[in-house]
């Protein structure tokens, strides 16, 4: 069986406001599509109905948003894709904005887990 590790959750904000994202302060998040990545190497199944739930205590920056905008999609990698960060270096060169820096990203050096696109784009990878 293979291992999945790392996953992309997209999302839909319809409509553009200031949300507060826990410690990290308050910001303008445009209306559009958000691509979160992240890792979860045991429970990948936990974490991704946590994102879907609505009501959950805010634990994670993704908390502050999952609980604004409606899930699109949800694209889950095996191991071998290496690190979420890399998955986050595909939004960005596929010219995904951020939108709060550090969103997501306080353990690693990318510029944000979180990337932002004003119309539909498709989740990395192939289909
Ligand atoms: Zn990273």
């Amino acid at each position: 069986m293979v291992g999945y590790k790392f996953y992309c959750l997209k999302l839909n904000l319809f409509s553009g406001q200031e949300i507060t994202v826990g410690k990290k302060g308050r910001e303008y998040f445009p209306p559009g599509f958000y691509f979160y990545v992240g890792r979860a190497q045991k429970g990948i199944r936990s974490r991704v109905a946590r994102h879907l739930s609505s009501h959950k205590k805010k634990r994670w920056h993704i908390d502050y948003l999952s609980s604004r905008a409606f899930p699109v999609s949800l694209r889950l990698y095996p191991e071998n894709m290496g690190s979420e960060c890399q998955i986050a270096e595909i939004l960005a060169a596929e010219g995904g904005e951020v939108i709060m820096p550090g969103f997501g990203s306080s353990d690693c050096n990318c510029p944000s887990h979180l990337y932002y696109f004003p119309g539909s784009h498709p989740l990395p990878g192939k289909e």
